[in-house]
């Protein structure tokens, strides 16, 4: 029996794995990567932490990537969270939960990750070929795929298709995969920024907050603008893919971080919620309120403003809030709320008082739009996956064609969600890419 070749097209989360698992399985496996290493968007992954995983059961983790989840099921199935922790542990990483589910390597290093994957490849003999960025795809005859590069071509019998997203570009993912499968006949879902920063329509004040972060908020997202919110709409649980279901107005709603960027709002909380936020904008206006005290009712709120406006009535209302907050959001706040920074808290009424606690319940801005998909952690559509077999991730179009990872029409919340999926499609695929050949 002669022996199966395969081919794999990048070498990222992946891409490394397929390469790995298909020689694992006896074929002669080359991995042909552009950039001058592989691996580069993982290493960058979790801030350098690498969110490999979580403790998230199947059905909640498929949820955590929309209807389009339900793809995931054979290969979460075929080989999941424990799989790869046992994969990595036998390359020498050890790795732990966060409270939250998240799952790092213990070193907390995402070099780690990458080396794992290598060891796993040169442990199986893949050999891999670096600064070496495959043009196209054809078919060859006698159903083999030649494997096009400027400098050679390779005949495979099978090709692993794993060229990740289309952002970050600096990381090796352009997007060429896209490219690749359409002009061998697959449809591609539109691309989209997912997990990207948004952009405020109230510019001076986003420069006026910019670089201030707050770890516990809560941002909800509206279809409407900013002056038509009813904060009283604002939910008290999170909603959003995989969590409770939308209401009205109320688009989405995340308790946890935020940063103020130059022109809009980064963070946990912010990027969890581009994708509604980029959806409402396209059916007409979207705003953002913050709650800068989700652990307190709008009542309690002003109950204990007036507690410490009594206690404190020599000082200014200025100097009373930035206790419970930064400075400078705490200015905004008394803008917004149309209270003078500098009135004495001896002279404030109890409109005022309401006023603020408003406020601080609801900061409210318009949405813009949302950062361009270069600086999304994660691009939004792909191949389209009723093309796709996912017991084997092989191509129902092209013979001899599989596909893993981010190239697929498959995206998540932040989580390590992402990168399980990559490695869960890229065991699957390079098992069908040996086994097809
Ligand atoms: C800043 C950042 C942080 C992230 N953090 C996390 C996290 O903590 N947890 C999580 O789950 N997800 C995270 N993600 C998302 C996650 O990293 C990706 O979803 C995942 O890496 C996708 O894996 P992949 O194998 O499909 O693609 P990639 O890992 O992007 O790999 C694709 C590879 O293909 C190569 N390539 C592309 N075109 C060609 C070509 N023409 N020829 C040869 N090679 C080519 C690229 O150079 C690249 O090495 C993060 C993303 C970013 C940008």
């Amino acid at each position: 029996m002669s022996i199966r070749k395969v081919v794999v097209i990048g070498g990222g989360a992946g891409g490394m794995i397929a390469a790995g698992h298909a020689a694992e399985l006896g074929a002669e496996v080359t991995l042909l990567e552009k950039m001058e290493r592989p691996g580069k968007k993982v290493l960058l992954s979790g801030n350098g932490r690498c969110n490999l995983s979580n403790t998230r059961d199947i059905g909640e983790f498929t949820a955590m990537f929309g209807p389009n989840g339900r793809f995931l099921y054979h290969a979460f199935h075929h080989f999941f969270r424990d799989d790869l922790l046992k994969l990595l542990a036998g390359s020498g990483v050890r790795t732990l939960a966060e409270p939250d589910g998240r799952i790092f390597p213990a070193s907390g290093k995402s070099i780690d990750v990458v080396k794992a994957l290598q060891k796993y490849m040169s442990a199986n003999r893949v050999k891999i070929l670096t600064g070496t960025k495959v043009t196209a795809i054809e078919v060859s005859g006698n159903s083999a795929l030649s494997v096009k590069t400027a400098a050679a071509d390779y005949l495979a019998d099978a090709v692993v298709l794993a060229t990740g997203g289309a952002s970050y570009p600096q990381t090796g993912s352009t997007g060429d995969g896209y490219r690749m499968a359409a002009k061998l006949g697959h449809r591609i879902v539109r691309l989209r920024p997912a997990l990207v920063p948004l952009i405020v329509k109230e510019q001076q004040s986003a420069a006026v907050l910019h670089g201030i972060s707050l770890s516990d908020v809560r941002l909800t997202c509206f279809g409407c603008r900013a002056a038509d919110i009813d904060i009283a709409a604002t939910p008290r649980a999170d909603r959003g893919r995989g969590l409770g279901k939308s209401r009205a107005h109320v688009l989405e709603s995340r308790r946890g971080g935020i940063i103020f960027t130059q022109d809009g709002l980064s963070g946990p909380a912010a990027l969890l919620m581009s994708l509604a936020v980029a959806d409402a904008l396209e059916k007409g206006p979207a705003s953002l309120t913050i709650d800068l005290q989700p652990g307190r009712t709008i009542l309690q709120l002003s109950e204990d403003l007036k507690t410490m406006i009594r206690a404190h009535g020599g000082r200014q209302i200025k100097s009373i809030l930035n206790e419970l907050l930064p400075e400078r959001i705490a200015l905004t706040v008394l803008m917004k709320a149309g209270v003078l920074a500098d009135t004495g808290a001896s002279q404030m009424t109890s409109a005022q008082r309401q006023a603020i606690s408003h406020a601080l319940k609801g900061l409210a801005f318009n949405v813009k739009d949302i950062r361009p998909l270069a600086e999304a952690m994660v691009t939004a559509g792909g191949v389209h996956l009723d093309e796709v077999d996912p017991r084997t991730m092989q191509s129902k179009i092209v013979r001899g064609l599989n596909f893993c990872g981010e190239v697929l029409d498959l995206d998540a919340d932040t989580g390590g969600y992402n990168l399980q999926a990559a490695f869960s499609t890229g065991y699957v695929a390079g098992e069908g890419a040996a086994r097809a050949c």
